[in-house]
């Protein structure tokens, strides 16, 4: 298997600097970000993990799964994480037009409005697949949204990557300012239920923080 993206490398965060790759603080922080949820047990599961660590994380969510499981959305902002937009459907924006990866992404902002009328967070978006087109981004960020990408992927999706490797490429990989990728979603709960209690840790083990994103 290719392990080259784990870490994303150097090129990529210079050619796409209006983006967020990771953060600039020298201070031993890294922030935990959780894509694709919220769904029962899961994001549950990992509610609880956070909560016993006494960490606070990101999570971004989908529209749909906002619509579905509103009451597990209201657990992630009342035990005070910080909330994204994944758009409303996941879509992948370079296979879609940027008219209707717009309006997923609108459809998306509006479910979050629903559920958030006292959250003052701030505007995260974080493109699925981390695909996005510069004309998506610019109108993105237009309207007042950070795009979040992301310094560390611990490809916990992968059903080839084995739970122990999945805490290799998170641990090792992470420096001061590191944003990392897991997922609360089922393909991902095999390898995250091994991954992430033993990750937090081995990284408070290292003296590090966890924060929400900025
Ligand atoms: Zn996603």
């Amino acid at each position: 298997m290719n392990n080259f993206w784990i870490k994303t490398p150097f090129f990529i965060k210079w050619l796409f600097p209006k983006y967020v790759w990771s953060a600039k603080d020298q201070n031993k922080t890294i922030y935990l970000t959780f894509d694709d949820g919220p769904i029962p047990e899961v994001t549950e599961w990992i509610l609880d993990i956070l909560k016993k660590e006494k960490i606070k994380a990101t999570f971004f969510c989908i529209g749909e799964n906002i619509e579905k499981h509103p009451n597990i959305f209201e657990r992630v902002i009342d035990e005070g994480h910080t909330i994204g937009n994944h758009t409303f459907n996941h879509l992948n924006g370079w296979k879609t037009t940027s008219e209707a990866y717009i309006e997923n992404f609108n459809a998306c902002h509006s479910t979050i409005q629903k559920y958030t009328s006292n959250y003052k967070g701030p505007k995260l978006f974080r493109p699925p697949y981390g695909k996005i087109t510069k004309t998506q981004a610019n109108r993105i960020m237009q309207q007042g949204y950070k795009i979040i990408m992301w310094d560390v992927l611990s490809y916990d999706f992968n059903p080839k990557m084995s739970p122990e490797k999945c805490l290799t490429n998170v641990v090792k990989n992470i420096t001061c300012g590191s944003i990392i990728v897991f997922h609360d979603s089922l393909k991902a709960e095999k390898n995250i239920k091994f991954a992430l209690p033993k990750a937090i840790s081995l990284l408070k083990e290292k003296g590090f923080q966890f924060e929400t994103i900025f």
